[in-house]
């Protein structure tokens, strides 16, 4: 059960003593010391801490044998003391003065003997991995991700709460942009709105912001810049945002005619369109657990190839998606790995035809017992618009 409601700001600090819980026993089943946390997604998960990453050390440790603390420095201890877990008093909080070592600090809650094994998050910086392994010399380092990775990749019923309501907000800035003006416009101004909307439809911030008009739709990443957007062309529309530490990201893929219907789209863009929606519904279809991630890649695949435009889809069709915009699992050939119940991950295929247009549909969906659960509810038939 969630108890996410709308109005709500995020995860409750009961859910996080589970995790840490859970994590810990990882920790102990893997045989592991300690997990060695650094700001990043594994510390927000564990305690809501969406911490600042600066060169001064933010250190969680999840010890097998002892409680969880967190070394930070004094400066941001009451920014730490208002995250959930810290604030209900989960994780003990060891400050370090400014001219302290803070490895003396994690070195006094550790004392490793050499031989221990060290799990650190993935993006810890290298600085203070080199630091953790003069501070505990002979001990041997490996990567969290590896002992509480699953535990993140499956997202309970409050993550998936918070990605649905980001997901609805994201659907909302889309269809706000498309009913609005658009030519005459150029890519970044559009942009800008797009910020905007992001927030004023329910996002804490604001993450990327893909405008891609005309030729650029052939460019999956397109960087917005001073080009004016026209009639008679297509408008890729690619964004995402953040809401209570959960992203949102949706591509669709709109038609300016400026409201002159000689002005629509051609019948190539029509084909490619309703293939990438095909594509896109396929690969919907085709989720349910123990389905193997790359399967779901081929599904979508298949009906792009069968139409003789494999090549102009070259990249996966998806990525996980939850604290991170890009997480396991990814979707793609050669992960054999099978969905899990709670997996929530983008289905983004696309064509793309070089120097002329493109095409591209995204959703988030969620792997639910029964197969996918859409998060995304924006339509995904052609959307041809006026845009005046
Ligand atoms: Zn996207
Ligand atoms: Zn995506």
């Amino acid at each position: 059960m969630s108890h996410i409601d709308p109005g709500s700001s995020g995860i409750g600090p009961d859910r996080f003593r589970e995790r840490l819980a859970r994590a810990r026993d990882a920790a102990e089943a893997a045989g592991v010391q300690a997990l060695l946390l650094g700001v990043g997604p594994e510390l927000e998960w564990l305690t809501g801490y969406q911490a600042k990453p600066l060169e001064r050390l933010t250190l969680l440790v999840v010890a097998a044998d002892a409680d969880p603390a967190i070394v930070v420095p004094r400066l941001e201890v009451a920014a730490a003391e208002a995250a959930p877990a810290i604030g209900a008093g989960h994780v003990r909080v060891v400050p370090w003065q400014e001219t302290d070592d803070p490895m003396d600090a994690v070195w006094e809650l550790l004392r490793a003997e050499p031989g221990a094994r060290l799990a650190v998050s993935d993006t810890l910086r290298a600085s203070f991995v080199l630091g953790l392994q003069g501070t505990f010399p002979g001990a041997a380092f490996e990567l969290a991700g590896g002992v509480v990775g699953m535990l993140r990749r499956v997202k309970d019923a409050d993550e998936v709460a918070l990605l649905r309501l980001a997901a609805h907000a994201a659907d909302r800035a889309v269809l706000g942009l498309a009913a609005g003006r658009l030519v005459g416009r150029t890519e970044a101004d559009i942009a800008a709105e797009v910020r905007t909307r992001l927030v004023d439809e329910g996002h804490d911030s604001a993450s990327f912001w893909i405008v891609a008009s005309g030729p650029r739709s052939a460019s999956p990443h397109h960087e917005p810049d001073d080009r004016v957007v026209r009639a008679g062309e297509p408008l890729l529309l690619d964004i995402g945002g953040r809401r209570a530490g959960y992203s949102s990201d949706i591509t669709r893929t709109l038609w300016i005619t400026g409201g002159d219907d000689a002005l629509g789209p051609d019948a190539t863009f029509r084909t490619i369109h309703e293939l990438v929606r095909a594509a896109n519904a396929a690969g919907r279809d085709a989720v349910r657990p123990g389905v193997a991630a790359q399967d779901v890649d081929r599904a979508a695949r298949d009906v792009i190839e069968a139409a003789g435009h494999g090549p102009d889809f070259f990249h996966r069709l998806g990525h996980g998606i939850g604290l991170e915009g890009h997480e396991d699992p990814y979707l793609v050939a050669g992960n054999e790995a099978p969905l899990l119940v709670g997996d929530a991950f983008s289905i983004e295929p696309g064509v793309y035809l070089e120097g002329r247009y493109g095409v591209r549909i995204e959703d988030i969906v969620v792997c639910a017992e029964d197969g996918a659960d859409v998060l995304n509810e924006a339509t995904r038939e052609l959307l041809v618009v006026s845009g005046v």
